[in-house]
């Protein structure tokens, strides 16, 4: 992957995010979920969240995964921008609980929410910019709709997890070549 580890720590934020809205039960039902979520992700520089915090999160997962699953760059792009408009950024280099010298794009006194649009919006932005689109992939297990970002060499990566979907779906093609031939 051609992207600086502040990249890849705010790719995998925006599917954390994301995929809390891909569970049975959601992961951002209440005000504790999220407060989870932002220990979690270390999401630096909040103090208390509240249930307007959690509303505008969950509003904002809406908008990553549309356009995480984007039909085509364009539409990306257009949903990326409209998102990045309103959302206030402010580059500044910080080293901090023992990540090294990265650069947040959050600007100060941003909002929970502002801060992932401002981080994760930078980083999948970058995604678009250096043409990687196709990494950003949703579970190809019929019964699972997990993203993620396929970091593999050669791009062949298609469960979210190889040893749940994966292993379950290589499972189910063995059963079935089994039916076949008895
Ligand atoms: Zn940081
Ligand atoms: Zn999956």
């Amino acid at each position: 992957m051609p992207f600086s580890h502040d990249m890849v720590y705010s790719l995998a934020t925006v599917v954390d995010l994301i995929n809390t809205g891909a569970g049975e039960r959601d992961g951002l039902a209440e005000v504790g979920d999220l407060e989870e979520f932002v220990r979690r992700r270390e999401v630096s520089g909040v103090e208390a969240v509240t249930r307007r915090d959690l509303g505008e999160v969950r509003a904002l997962r809406e908008e990553f995964h549309a356009v995480f699953t984007a039909p085509d760059q364009p539409t990306a792009v257009g949903l990326l921008n409209t998102l990045l408009q309103r959302t206030r950024i402010t580059p500044h280099l910080a080293e901090h609980d023992g990540h090294p010298l990265h650069v947040h794009y959050f600007a100060p006194g941003s909002s929970v929410a502002e801060h992932l649009a401002a981080d994760c919006g930078v980083a999948l932005a970058h995604v678009l910019v250096e043409n990687e689109r196709d990494r950003l992939r949703t579970c190809a297990a019929p019964d699972c709709s997990h993203v993620f970002v396929d970091e593999s060499r050669n791009r062949s990566r298609v469960y979210c997890d190889s040893r749940t979907c994966g292993n379950r779906m290589h499972v189910a093609a063995y059963r079935a070549r089994r039916r076949d031939i008895s």
